[in-house]
């Protein structure tokens, strides 16, 4: 019993699929092919998407630049307020991270490390 009912509602749930799939095509072809991510994205994903284009990444989504954490390339960390905390892994290998608050203004120093952190303000609003 069970298991004609889970049959049926294969067979319905295949019927509605295979039912749009068919109706895709003659869609696509009046509306002039396939729309791209960038023609259909809306909301937040609209945003990111257009944003990227213009170099920016305001959800940091992308791989963070290499910075030196000297005092004349201190890492860069955006914010959208006035601090942010900061986890430094300060030698590469090390399994711990040294967590700290960074504050606007002067770059501070990994109280670890010693490495350098600048806080930079973010346009983008979560
Ligand atoms: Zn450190």
């Amino acid at each position: 019993m069970a298991s004609r009912l889970l049959f049926r509602s294969a067979v319905r749930a295949f019927t509605r699929t295979s039912a749009v799939r068919a109706a895709a095509p003659a869609r696509h072809m009046s509306a002039g092919g396939i729309p791209s991510d960038e023609e259909q994205a809306t909301g937040i994903e609209r945003e990111i998407l257009t944003a990227l284009k213009h170099g920016d990444d305001p959800y940091n989504m992308l791989k963070p630049k290499h910075y030196k954490g000297t005092k004349e390339d201190p890492h860069l960390v955006p914010s959208i307020n006035d601090q942010r905390i900061v986890g430094c892994i300060c030698e590469e290998e090390n399994t711990a991270v040294i967590w700290f608050w960074l504050h606007k203004g002067e770059a501070q120093r990994c109280p670890s490390c010693g490495a350098h952190y600048k806080l930079v303000p973010s346009g983008h609003h979560h």
